[in-house]
């Protein structure tokens, strides 16, 4: 047995279509000492049994982005790498079986056009032009996406590796990492064949990352499902068709019956993602193996057969060709069916690349994004949608099954703005659930969090089936209107469980946080805003601080930013400082409307005088809280803080002296209607890294007269510069539907801009529109389009102010 590389700046675990693309992704970086290990032979996991489908559409902004980028990256590979390589970018065609359906690919449409891709909608008559073989009579449309494509996996793979080795990178196979330890500030992994040592490791181990991610004591939240393609023989019309064409056939999506077919030589691969699905290695009698490599799962066509069915009465040439072959095997399931890609968290200088369901497809891309976090520690691209710290440690082995099982079944779903999808519910309950629940609260998870959405009232329907869509009206919609009213005109009460709090104290924690955020440290007694940029200025999260003292900080965020930023804080936390996570002991309500100090004071024996932007220890029902004078619905309002145990009291207390006073329960919904009215961004909506501080609006938190804070460098130089696009407010002649993420702004017939929100506004009456504009266009009064599903919507630029009391009169009440 040959003694493996001892040393190594970078080891890459697992060598299929990923970890080879990590590798090169590193290599091409200038980071050439870098290492992967394969148990196996390359491609031993997922990837040599794998279909290698290489769609670009996707309706997540980030997605397509890795997409798009590994369909440009697989052209050229071949000659790069000079390796040979089976790419054929057929073109597919993708069946729209429902208005909603050819709504959904008018806005991926809209999306890859940003994304300078020409992907197209085909009506009923061109379907059968771009593939004649098919029945068109039931559908709506189609959309045909000219980039789309299918490849060699193993020659991706061994094509990305060569490529690596070319560049001074080094593949070992047959060495299984099988434990890892830390020495020194080096992680030293163990082999058979010996010990490497190492400054960085990725963990790209495929379905086996949970086992790898073990090793650095880390709970991956994945599960792993059998995925099977059929492969049938040569069927005579589809060989004339392609000798006369000299083309395969475009791919065909039938996605409303959830399947692919491709053309295989001149048969067909017939790929469905069944409903009666099937996980694998979840129960003590099927346990997880030593080793899969090259493996498959026993053929089981009974799963399929509705699909086989379905497909051969949308292709009747199908019914002519004999199955030849069954390929059945494990496919790795996040809870939310993305990857995880970056820091891993809790662990320092380990990243993971793993638990892909469409690893060939994102494999170029994500070597990209993993490259890009191990040399640079950010990526271009926000990816927060592949982050590991998207999950937060919650998700036990039923929630990963359920979840893993729900995607997979709904594949190639519709994601509605107002859907909530049902499994894994329930996980993590308010402490007064009940009581709001009893109030008809309508519930959706925020971090495992159940937050009310909606209230529904008497005969309101709360069908799963009436979420089903894209229009602004629903069942919600009058029972949000009267939230909103019931904010504006008198008070409302939103229980928040789960907001992240770390409490954070030493000598020196003011200055050590002033150096972190762009803006000021507030003054004892007082909250604010605090942004956090990376070192190009941009936006990486938004918090809350409430300065208890001198050096007596607490820090609150998002519920679902709880790993992200408790990780960015302890990565940069100053020596001799401490920070304690107080998320699980204490709980949130948001109490506002004009009404909402009347409310408080029959309650609470808190100074009410206080200013807005202030904190103040009190009491309500003899329990102590904290109270603080901030809204995010943009109303005089507080934020009472109450520790867990006490919660009940307060909420019971809270709604018993407000009753008289039209008190009453607001959800979510309503909660995003009134912050787009106050221009408030969401984190990881409005406010990501693909903007800057000062792209997104946010100079007011700037203090340029701090001689150093991370991010000014950058921030100053584009200041200079100029600022190129801008966060915007348009107010949207909207119709039927609110723009979507991503929605393109036009003007003069060019695409300048995009939202980032897009909601109605009930105290306003109006749709509003949040996003980035172009400088020279972001002049108020401007009228620019939207194109919202398609359609090109009148909008006009707003002022840079609130569109709900611009001076914030009411807040300060
Ligand atoms: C039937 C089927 C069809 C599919 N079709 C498509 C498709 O058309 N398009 C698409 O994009 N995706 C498809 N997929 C999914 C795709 O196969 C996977 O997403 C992809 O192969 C994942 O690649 P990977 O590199 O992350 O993992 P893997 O290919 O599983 O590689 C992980 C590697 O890590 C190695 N390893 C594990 N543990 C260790 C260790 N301790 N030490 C060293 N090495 C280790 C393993 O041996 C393995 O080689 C399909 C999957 C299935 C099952």
């Amino acid at each position: 047995m040959s003694a493996v590389p001892g040393q190594a700046r970078v080891v890459v675990i697992g060598g299929g279509a990923v970890g080879a693309s990590c590798l090169y992704h590193l290599a091409k970086a200038g980071w050439t000492d870098c290492l992967l290990l394969e148990k196996n032979e390359l491609t031993a996991g997922s990837t040599w049994h794998a279909a290698g489908n290489v769609p670009t559409f996707s309706s997540s902004w980030s997605i397509m982005n890795m997409q798009r980028y590994s369909a440009g990256l697989y052209r050229g590979l071949g000659t790069e790498a000079d390796y040979p390589m089976n790419y054929h970018v057929t073109g597919s065609v993708r069946l729209g079986h429902s208005r909603e359906r050819l709504q959904e690919f008018q806005r991926v449409v809209g999306m890859g056009r940003y994304q300078g891709m020409d992907l197209e909608i085909l009506s009923l008559g061109d379907i059968r032009s771009r593939y004649p073989f098919v029945e068109t009579h039931d559908l709506s449309g189609a959309l045909f996406d000219p980039y789309d494509g299918d490849i060699d996996p193993a020659q991706l793979t061994q094509a990305l590796a060569k490529a690596a080795r070319a560049l001074g990178a080094r593949v070992e196979r047959f060495c299984p990492v099988t434990g890892v330890r830390r020495e020194g500030g080096e992680w030293v992994l163990s082999t058979p064949k010996g010990d490497v040592r190492c400054e960085i490791v990725v963990n790209a181990a495929g379905y086996y990352a949970k086992q790898v991610g073990a090793m650095f004591g880390r709970d991956l939240p994945m599960m792993v499902m059998s995925h099977q393609y059929m492969l049938f023989a040569t069927i005579p019309e589809i060989e004339a068709h392609s000798a006369a064409t000299g083309a395969k056939l475009p791919l065909l999506r039938d996605v409303d019956s959830s399947y692919y077919l491709r053309q295989e030589k001149n048969g067909f691969n017939l790929g469905p993602y069944e409903m009666n699905c099937k996980a694998h290695w979840v129960t003590k009698d099927d346990p997880f193996p030593e080793d899969f490599s090259f493996q498959l799962f026993p053929d089981d066509l009974e799963r399929l057969e509705w699909y086989i069915a379905d497909a051969m009465a949308r292709v009747p040439l199908l019914e002519k060709a004999a199955l030849t072959k069954v390929i059945n095997g494990p496919i790795p399931y996040t809870p939310d069916g993305n990857p995880l890609i970056g820091p891993m968290p809790g662990v320092p200088n380990a990243f993971e690349a793993c638990v892909f369901t469409f690893g060939i497809c994102q494999a170029g891309g994500a070597g990209k994004v993993l490259a890009e976090w191990v040399t640079e520690g950010a990526t271009e691209w926000d990816m927060w949608s592949c982050d590991p710290r998207r999950f937060t440690g919650w998700e036990d082995p039923d929630y990963c099954v359920k979840k893993g099982m729900e995607v997979y079944g709904h594949e190639y779903a519709m994601h509605f703005p107002h859907h909530v999808w049902p499994e894994g519910r329930g996980k993590k309950l308010s402490a007064v659930h009940d009581r709001t629940a009893a109030l008809g609260a309508q519930f959706g998870p925020y971090n495992g969090w159940e937050r009310a959405l909606w209230y529904a009232r008497k005969g309101d329907d709360v069908s799963e089936a009436a979420q089903r869509t894209w229009g602004r009206e629903g069942p919600w919609f009058g029972a949000v209107k009267a939230e909103c009213e019931a904010v504006r005109d008198a008070c409302g009460i939103l229980d928040l469980p789960g907001f992240s709090r770390f409490h954070i104290t030493g000598p020196g924690a003011a200055a050590w946080l002033a150096a972190q955020i762009t803006g000021k440290v507030p003054n004892v007694g007082r909250l604010g805003l605090a942004y956090f940029a990376d070192d190009m200025g941009r936006i990486v999260t938004e918090m809350s601080v409430a300065r208890l003292g001198e050096d007596d900080l607490l820090l609150i965020t998002a519920a679902t930013a709880l790993s992200h930023d408790r990780d960015w804080l302890l990565r940069h936390l100053g020596e001799g400082l401490s920070l304690v996570d107080l998320t699980n002991e204490w709980s949130t309500q948001i109490l506002t409307g004009p009404r909402a100090r009347d409310v408080l004071a029959a309650v609470s024996d808190g100074d009410l005088t206080k200013g807005w932007l202030t904190h103040q220890a009190a009491r309500i029902a003899g329990a102590e809280v904290m109270l603080m004078r901030v809204s995010f619905a943009g109303e005089l309002g507080w934020e009472i803080h109450s520790r867990v145990g006490d919660t009940p009291a307060v909420w019971d207390a809270v709604l018993a002296a407000g009753a008289p006073l039209g008190l009453r329960p607001f959800g979510m919904f309503a909660l995003n209607s009134l912050r787009v009215e106050k221009g408030y961004r969401a984190w990881k909506g409005d406010l990501s890294t693909d903007y800057t501080v000062l792209q997104g609006g946010l100079e007011r938190f700037v203090d340029w007269t701090k001689p150093e804070f991370r991010g000014r460098a950058a921030l100053a130089a584009e200041q200079q510069r100029g600022v190129t696009k801008r966060f915007c407010t348009l107010v949207i002649e909207a119709g039927e539907q609110d723009p979507p993420y991503m929605a393109t702004i036009w003007h003069e017939g060019a695409v300048v801009g995009e939202l980032t929100s897009g909601y109605y506004g009930h105290r306003v009456g109006a749709c509003i529109g949040l996003g980035m504009l172009k400088a020279g266009v972001n002049v108020p009064g401007t009228a620019v389009e939207v194109e919202i599903f398609g359609v090109r919507h009148p909008a006009v630029v707003q002022a840079d102010q609130p569109l709900w009391d611009p001076k914030n009169e009411r807040i300060r009440a």
